[in-house]
Formats: structure tokens, C-alpha cells, sequence
């Protein structure tokens, strides 16, 4: 960078700003931006960045600029999203800008049809092209891929993940009935795993891995899904703006007549788990969403019975909900069912399948086996106190919700059932790193995951680059980047990990939130990924005692965890009187949801005391599954930026989305490119290209030969090009800057 040349200087909203630089002192450049001449400031070397010559012009491929810097991309990514080009590359990685509108023609099907076995970067960025690089990788590499697509709630990973399920059915589907439901299959999963939030009107709230099954002649013959992690919290409680599972209020809306007397149907006020949150949106139309899921139901081949019983356990939750007690008032403690509740009861003891007194013995008491004076298993009752029981009924709404959303799954995969498959293109659509004003549990398992994907997609993106370089003896040093494996084993490692230790505590008598904060604390002091929250960070909001808390420095940045209620949401059990009552059910679909839940069987085993089985270790092992299943595929990766807060179409709001791009590691990418080779040309691509430039003697020559003329010719500077065994390879910008002096020189 030198005086006088235009610069990339930080702005606080805008991202960067263009300006100059005016004087270089010891550890500051003193800049002046371009639109305010004279008010200069200062910033740090590190955040400052040589601009390209013409900052309105943008490239398809952010590799071909000159600079390749966080400012540059930056700019790239804006000119582009500002002519409604929201897909641009980054070598192979798509980034994806949501457009929060709909684009004419950007998925129409004559697009489809034009990306059909067009290789990438012949055609516009789009999301198109990676699928069908995908499709082409699969077939001639005879390897099974996946499409990692990540980003914060709301930037568009689900729609995307949605365009690609639809190119890759259209394309190379048999035009049968598998096509259309691998399609269908998502508003049914929508309906019972999406909900309103803050940041997205219809944000999954799990996580999710969608196959896609071919045959040995690479046509579409199935499909499996795997899901991940659904917010169970949010059954019961929601924020002030936000929703339960979409289900609930379309359930409500949009019930025919009969259904909603069989199933004692109100207005979604009348129900405590739903009317917590914002109850009506006008951007949303539960009863026109309702009838829209019917009919993805219908053609994914859901029966009326199947239906009925999906619809039966979603009310029998919501009746759950609003039974309510009081102390009782005697001695012994304990409390009973206020008298409104009755009605409610009987309500879901019926939808559920199960005894009404049971239902009350269970909700109010717990089972306890005394080991006392050596006589085995003497059972007792214990009353519940009545926050006690409120959270029993919490819990048993829980754990009936979320093992019909593990059935929902389960049913969309018989939809699309194969015998025998080749190869598999896998979409995985998963939140991207958070961290909130308060972070709990929930982030720390979306976190612990990105750090695993990261680790990933850091292996694929610099081991590709080095074995390319090594295929086309380049010869160039090692690519050397940050390894988290340290961070991933303070999470993960056996019995010193964070996950473990949490277990432990869980498996204590008395287990506390606080206790395993210290223990964490204790087993890691000078653990260079953990430390303990400076006091005021925790303090300040509620009333919570400094220590209750972990700070973890992820890739991404440092996020303090507060431990409040990891001990409870670690745990999937259901206390013993409710898990064998739901087992026992009469009804045979009730019965069923649980008897599939693999939970079932060993807490059932384990009685006496409350059961425990682990969250965050089941997660844990998923998760190692699946990295497992990825590296063993070749990968894409897509990076969605949401562009502003507000949720609206043309407003880009440049710190945000460059907070987003430095949290994918978009930027290290650039780092990485910016010392090596980001562009290159195969030798007969670059000869077909500018043959018509060059006389014919020239054009004799083969094209490896042909571009050495031309280079020498044109006095390249070696230092900018290398000649690999099939094509050539460009420093950051050089290859913009020859083509320019072809097509201009001729
Ligand atoms: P995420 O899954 O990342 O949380 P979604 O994919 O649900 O985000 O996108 C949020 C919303 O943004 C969608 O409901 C849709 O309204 C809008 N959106 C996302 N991608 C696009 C797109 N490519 N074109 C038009 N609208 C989009
Ligand atoms: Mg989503």
C-alpha cells in the first residue's frame, strides 16, 4: 500500500470505507476517507486494505480481482447484490446474499435447464451450478458428495438447500412420484420443526442432512433425512415476539369443523404453551399454510388416519399444557389439579391414550425406590411440590413433542424409500455460529458443531489447494492455517471435556448448574480456548452469580456461555411415573412414539432415582457420524449472509455482513488465496480464448506452448504466473490484468 492510492479503512456501520492514506505513523495509518476530504482518523495497519482501481466493478469469482482482501470481497459482494446478483465465488465456495424478495427468473425452470451439466464459472454464480457440480463430481468420480450450507438464522440456508433438492429432482429424476415428495417432504418437516422467530419468520429450529439417493445410472431413486437437535425449550416457552412450532397455530386455524370438535380445538389464546409468544403475524397465514401442508401431506402419501393422529398428539399437548395446580394445603405438602383443569386433563388423557387417573398420579407424584435397611425396591410416592409438578407437565410436553417430531422424520423417509443406491448427494442445512446477549446451552452445541464443521471445511479448502498445487508440481510452501482441534477436544474429550464433565454432573445426587461451572473452571485454569467471564458480563443482566458461566474462544470469537440450566437441558429423561405411563398408552400410535425413541429402553432399566440420559453426548456422537459420512464425500460449500437486521429486500448493511463473512472463514480463504495461486486456466481454455488475438503462426502451437509464446510475448512478469502440467496458475489479480491487456491490446 503506498500514499495516495485508494484504501479499504474500517466504518463502524458500513463495514469499510473508501479512503487514503495520508501519513504512515509507528503502530497507525492516519486515512482520509474519500467522501469527507479533509476529516481524517486513524486505524490500525491490520485493518486497512489496498482497494482495486475501479471499486464499481465486481467479478463473478472474487479471485479474479487484484486484491483479495476482506475490503475487496466486502465491495465485491455489495456492487453485485446491488444489480440483484446475489450468488458470487470465491474460488469454488458460493456465497449467497438473501435477496428477501424473489428475484425474476433466478430459479425459474428454463435456469434450471440452462446449469444442466455446464461446469462452474461458464454460467453466473448460482446455486444451480454447485448443484450440478455435485451431480457431475458424483458421476465421474463415482463418489457420493455433500453440499455444506451454512450461515446465521435467517440468511437463507433452508431456501437454498430447497433450490438444490429441486434442481437435482428436476434434473436428473425419473420424472415417478419420488421426485415430487423428496420436494413435498419439507413443508411437513416446516410445519412441525420451523417456527416464527425474531430473525426468521420460518426458522428451522433443528438441524438437518438430506440425501439424495442414485442409481448406477445416476438417476434419482431415493432419499433419507437425518435431523438434529430440535429446540425443545421452545415447546414450552417462547420470547416475547416469537412462536411455538408452526403446527400448533395452523392446527388451530385451519381444522375442519369435525376435526377441531374431536380434538377440542380453541383459538390459540386459550393454550399456555402457544400464547406465551406473538400469537398473530400478519405476514403469516396459518389457516392458508394449514391447507398447503395438507396437501404436501397428501402427496407424500399421508392417510386421513395418519393424519388424525398426528393432529390427535399435537392437541393432546396443547391440553396438556393448560392443566394447572395448587398447594394442597395439608401438611404432607404436595398439590392437586385446580378444578378448571379437570376438563383438560380428560381431554388429554384421551388424546393421548391414557388413564385420566393415572395422568394425575403421575403429574402430582413421583416414584421413588428406597434401597432402605437392604430390602430391595420398596416403591413410594412422593408429592410434587407445585413448581415441581409444573415442570413434570412441562417435561411430558416435551418429550411427547419431540418424539412426534422424531416420528415426522422417521415417516418422510418411508416416502422415499430405495433398496439399492450408488452414490448419495448429501445437503446439509445446519445453523451457523451464534452468540446472543445470552448464550445457553443450545448455542453451545450449534457452536461445537461449527468448530467441527469449520475444522472441515479448513481440511477440504487447504488440502485441495496443496494436492492441486502437488498434482500440477507447482512446487509451492505448505499452506499453513489455525488448527481448533484444541477447542474441539476441550468440548469433546473424554471425561476432561466439557460434554463429559457436564455428564458427571448430571449423574450427581444433587446436580447443580453452579457446581459444574467450578468444575470446568477447576479441570481447565489455563486452558488457552476457556476463561472465566469478567463479572459484570453476567451480572449486569440478571441476577446470576459471576461464576455461572464459561467464556470459549471459538474461530469465530469469544462467546460467553451461561451455565444456568445446562444440568437440566442435558438431560432427555422423563421421570419414571410419566415415561411408563406414556409406554403404556392404550393408544398404539402413542405407544409407538416411544417405544422407537431409543431413549425408552434404558431408562426404563434405570429406576429409583431420575433417569439421565445425555443430550449433548447423543449430539455429540450424531455429529461424529456425520462428519464421518462427509469425509468420506467430495464437498461444496455454500455461505448465506443475511444482509440486513430488518429482514428487507435492498438494504445492505456492510459490518453485519462482514462480521458474517470473518465468521465463516471466508476471510481466512482469502488470506490463504491471497499468498498463492486463486486463479487459473487450463492451457486449452486460455488458447481458445484468445487464439483470435494472435497470428497464425502462433496458433499452430499446441496450447501449453501457446501460452508460454503469449506470456513471453507479453512480457508477464514470471513472478505472477506458474505453468502446472494442464494449466496455468495466476497470483491474486494477475489473470484480471492479463486478460485486460488482450482484449485491449490486441
Ligand atoms: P435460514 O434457513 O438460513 O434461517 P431461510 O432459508 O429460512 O433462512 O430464509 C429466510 C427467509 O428469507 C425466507 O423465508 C425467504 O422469505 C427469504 N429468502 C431466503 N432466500 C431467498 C431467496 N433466494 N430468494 C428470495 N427470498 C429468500
Ligand atoms: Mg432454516
Amino acid at each position: 500500500m503506498e500514499d495516495g492510492k485508494p484504501v479499504w479503512a474500517p466504518h463502524p456501520t458500513d463495514g469499510f470505507q473508501l479512503g487514503m492514506i495520508v501519513d504512515i505513523g509507528a503502530g497507525a495509518l492516519t486515512i482520509e476517507p474519500f467522501n469527507r476530504k479533509g476529516k481524517t482518523f486513524l486505524a490500525s495497519m491490520n485493518q486497512v486494505f489496498p482497494a482495486e482501481e475501479d471499486v464499481n466493478k465486481h467479478m463473478e469469482d472474487n479471485c479474479s480481482l487484484m486484491y483479495l482482501n476482506e475490503g475487496t470481497l466486502l465491495n465485491n459482494v455489495r456492487v453485485r447484490y446491488s444489480k440483484d446478483k446475489i450468488y458470487t465465488y470465491v474460488a469454488n465456495i458460493l456465497i449467497a446474499v438473501n435477496p428477501y424478495y424473489d428475484i425474476p427468473k433466478l430459479y425459474a425452470p428454463e435456469t434450471i435447464k440452462s446449469y444442466q451439466g455446464r461446469s462452474l464459472g461458464t454460467l453466473p454464480p448460482h446455486v444451480y451450478a454447485i448443484a450440478d457440480k455435485a451431480y457431475r463430481d458424483m458421476r465421474v468420480l463415482k463418489m457420493s458428495q455433500s453440499i455444506i450450507v451454512s450461515g446465521e438464522s435467517g440468511a437463507g440456508k433452508t431456501e437454498n438447500t430447497k433450490f438444490v433438492l429441486r434442481y437435482l429432482t428436476t434434473s436428473y429424476g425419473t420424472g415417478q412420484d419420488i421426485d415430487e415428495r423428496i420436494v413435498q417432504a419439507n413443508p411437513l418437516l416446516e410445519a412441525f420443526g420451523n417456527a416464527k422467530t425474531v430473525r426468521n419468520n420460518n426458522s428451522s429450529r433443528f438441524g438437518k442432512f438430506v440425501e439424495i439417493h442414485f442409481n448406477e445410472k445416476s438417476k434419482v431413486v431415493g432419499g433419507f433425512v437425518s435431523h438434529y437437535l430440535l429446540e425443545k425449550s421452545r415447546i414450552c416457552m417462547q420470547s416475547k415476539e416469537e412462536r411455538n412450532y408452526h403446527i400448533f397455530y395452523r392446527l388451530c386455524a385451519g381444522a375442519s369443523e369435525d376435526i377441531r370438535q374431536r380434538l377440542h380445538l380453541d383459538s390459540p389464546d386459550s393454550f399456555r404453551h402457544v400464547k406465551l409468544g406473538a400469537l398473530k403475524d400478519p405476514l403469516l397465514d396459518d389457516q392458508g399454510d394449514f391447507n398447503r401442508m395438507c396437501g404436501a401431506m397428501k402427496k407424500i402419501g399421508l392417510d386421513d388416519t395418519e393424519k388424525l393422529d398426528l393432529f390427535r398428539v399435537v392437541a393432546g399437548v396443547l391440553h396438556l399444557g393448560n392443566i394447572d395446580f395448587e398447594e394442597t394445603g395439608s401438611t404432607s405438602g404436595g398439590c392437586i389439579l385446580m378444578n378448571q383443569s379437570s376438563q383438560k386433563l380428560a381431554y388429554c388423557a384421551d388424546l393421548l391414550g391414557l388413564d385420566q387417573e393415572d395422568l394425575r398420579v403421575s403429574l402430582t407424584t413421583r416414584v421413588m425406590l428406597t434401597t432402605a435397611g437392604g430390602a430391595k425396591g420398596t416403591v413410594i410416592k412422593v408429592p410434587l411440590r407445585v413448581e415441581q409438578a409444573n415442570n413434570a407437565r412441562d417435561a411430558m410436553a416435551k418429550a411427547v413433542y419431540s418424539c412426534l417430531f422424531d416420528h415426522v422424520v422417521r415417516r418422510v423417509n418411508q416416502c422415499f424409500p430405495f433398496k439399492t443406491s450408488s452414490n448419495f448427494i448429501g445437503v446439509l442445512d445446519i445453523a451457523g455460529f451464534e452468540y446472543f446477549e445470552h448464550n445457553s446451552f443450545e448455542q453451545f452445541c450449534i457452536n461445537y458443531c461449527n468448530e467441527k464443521l469449520q475444522q472441515f471445511f479448513n481440511e477440504r479448502i487447504l488440502k485441495e489447494e496443496q494436492e492441486l498445487y502437488q498434482r500440477e508440481g507447482l512446487g509451492v510452501n505448505e499452506v499453513h492455517y489455525v488448527d481448533n482441534q484444541d477447542c474441539i477436544d476441550l468440548v469433546e474429550a473424554k471425561l476432561v471435556g466439557i460434554l463429559d464433565i457436564l455428564d458427571e454432573e448430571n449423574r450427581l445426587p444433587q446436580p447443580s448448574d453452579h457446581h459444574f461451572a467450578n468444575t470446568i473452571h477447576s479441570q481447565h485454569k489455563d486452558h488457552f480456548r476457556l476463561t472465566v467471564p469478567r463479572k459484570s458480563k453476567l451480572a449486569v443482566h440478571r441476577n446470576v452469580r459471576d461464576d455461572e458461566g464459561f467464556i470459549v474462544r471459538h474461530f469465530a470469537g469469544a462467546v460467553c456461555y451461561e451455565t444456568i440450566q445446562f444440568v437440566e437441558k442435558n438431560n432427555d429423561a422423563l421421570h419414571m411415573s410419566l415415561e411408563s405411563l406414556v409406554c403404556e398408552s392404550k393408544d398404539k400410535f402413542v405407544r409407538e412414539l416411544f417405544e422407537n425413541s431409543n431413549n425408552s429402553k434404558d431408562s426404563k432399566q434405570k429406576a429409583g432415582k431420575l433417569s439421565f440420559i445425555s443430550v449433548g453426548n447423543k449430539f455429540k456422537t450424531q455429529l461424529n457420524l456425520l462428519l464421518e459420512k462427509l469425509r468420506s464425500t467430495g464437498s461444496s460449500f455454500i455461505r448465506c449472509v443475511k444482509p440486513n437486521l430488518k429482514m428487507v429486500s435492498h438494504q445492505f448493511e456492510g459490518a453485519q455482513i462482514l462480521s458474517q463473512l470473518q465468521c465463516s472463514g471466508m476471510v481466512s480463504v482469502l488470506d490463504l488465496m491471497q499468498g498463492g495461486f486463486p486463479s487459473r486456466a487450463p492451457f486449452h481454455e486460455l488458447y481458445n480464448m484468445y487464439k483470435q488475438y494472435m497470428p497464425d503462426k502462433l496458433t499452430r502451437l499446441d496450447p501449453r506452448l501457446f501460452c508460454k509464446a503469449l506470456f513471453k510475448a507479453l512480457g508477464l512478469n514470471e513472478n505472477d504466473y506458474k505453468f502446472g502440467l494442464t494449466r496455468v496458475f495466476f497470483r491474486p489479480g494477475k489473470f484480471a490484468e492479463f486478460d485486460q491487456i488482450m482484449k485491449s491490446d490486441p
